[in-house]
C-alpha cells in the first residue's frame, strides 16, 4: 500500500493532484490549511496503486509518495 504524504503547508489548493488521479483516490479534506483552502487528502487508500502522478503533477512539490515497507518475513 502506498503512503501519500500532502505537506499542507506548502499546497496552495489547485486541484490538480485531485483532477489527475487515474483512481480518483484523492479528495479535499474537510479541513483548511493555513492559506484558507482545503487540501488534499488520500480519502480512498485501497484505490491508490503507487503511481506517483500525483507527487510528479504538483506544481508545488507538496506530494510525496512512498510505498510502505513490507515487513513481514
Ligand atoms: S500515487 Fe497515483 S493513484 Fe495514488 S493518489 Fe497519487 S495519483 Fe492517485
Ligand atoms: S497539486 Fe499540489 S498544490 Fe495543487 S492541490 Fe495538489 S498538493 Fe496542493
Amino acid at each position: 500500500m502506498a503512503v501519500v504524504t500532502i505537506d499542507e503547508t506548502w499546497c496552495k489548493g489547485c486541484n490538480l493532484c485531485i483532477l489527475f488521479c487515474p483512481v480518483k483516490a484523492l479528495q479535499p479534506a474537510a479541513h483548511l490549511n493555513q492559506r484558507g483552502i482545503h487540501p488534499p487528502e488520500l480519502g480512498v487508500p485501497d484505490r491508490c496503486n503507487s503511481c506517483r502522478l500525483c507527487e510528479l503533477i504538483c506544481p508545488d512539490f507538496a506530494v510525496t509518495v512512498a510505498s510502505a515497507a513490507c515487513n513481514a518475513g
